[in-house]
């Protein structure tokens, strides 16, 4: 009975109040990794001094809980989250199973489930909605195309997305913002500097509500440019794709 109650209440602690860090760094491992590979991931993984900089690994949903295990000063999260609270829909993963992990973090709306999933805002607005109550941090990502940006649509795109996908359970505190151009993910390709800190101050802006939310760029981020895109003024970390999956390259991106 008492160890119950000191689970439960373990268990309990586990919203992240993201005022308590200067930068984020999300590693998104997409369908990589088994547990060999997490093994030798975290064997050689150096992880910053500086405790203001929050680092998260999202592995599958099988490796979640091994890797939460065996991780040290790195939060975990997932990739994915059914918009649905529990019931019949065979084969999803529901916020309230993740909180019983003890996971943090979710990223949602990403482009490769948006184009390969037909994920559309409405469904991630209830996404982000079931990570809220759940207290999971939602990692919202937008971004426009390739022909959408050629078509100057960049910025009506974007707004869309936000404005639809972002549900009024979110804020500043428990929500962060992932801006992700399409074009530029697994590319090698990425926005001058320029552009994406205009981008970002576009994303405050164009609602107020959203103008202290924290905004990853997520695109082609290796470590020879991870700094200074995060130092642009309105880019508060990045979200990591390809390099977040060799140890040292990623090490090398959250260093001090
Ligand atoms: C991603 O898929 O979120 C991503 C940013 O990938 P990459 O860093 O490989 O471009």
């Amino acid at each position: 009975m008492v160890a119950s109650i000191i689970i439960l209440s373990i268990r309990e602690i586990i919203m992240i109040n993201l005022d308590d860090f200067s930068s984020f760094y999300v590693a998104n491992w997409k369908l990589n990794g088994d547990f060999e590979f997490i093994d030798n991931f975290l064997k050689d993984l150096k992880t910053p001094k500086d405790k203001k900089k929050c680092v998260v690994i999202c592995p599958t949903s099988i490796h979640l809980d091994y890797l939460s295990k065996k991780a040290v000063d790195v939060f975990i999260g997932a990739q994915n989250i059914s918009s649905h609270y529990e019931g019949s829909y065979t084969g999803e993963i529901s916020a309230k199973a993740l909180k019983e992990l003890q996971i943090s973090f979710c990223i949602i709306g990403h482009s490769e489930r948006r184009q390969y999933y037909k994920e559309i805002n409405q469904e991630i607005n209830l996404k982000a909605a079931t990570l809220v109550k759940n207290q999971i941090t939602p990692i919202l990502c937008i971004g426009e195309t390739l022909e959408e940006k050629k078509n100057g649509l960049t910025k009506e795109i974007l707004k869309k997305q936000l404005l639809e996908s972002i549900n009024s359970s979110c804020n500043k505190k428990n929500t962060i913002i992932a801006y992700e151009p399409v074009w530029a993910i697994g590319t090698g390709l990425t926005p001058d500097l320029k552009e994406i800190d205009e981008v970002h101050e576009f994303i405050r802006s164009c609602d107020s509500s959203f103008v202290n939310f924290s905004i990853l760029y997520g695109g082609s981020v290796k470590s020879n440019n991870s700094k200074e895109i995060i130092s642009l003024p309105n880019v508060n970390g990045a979200l990591i794709g390809g390099a977040s999956l060799k140890s040292g390259e990623f090490s090398e991106i959250i260093k001090d």
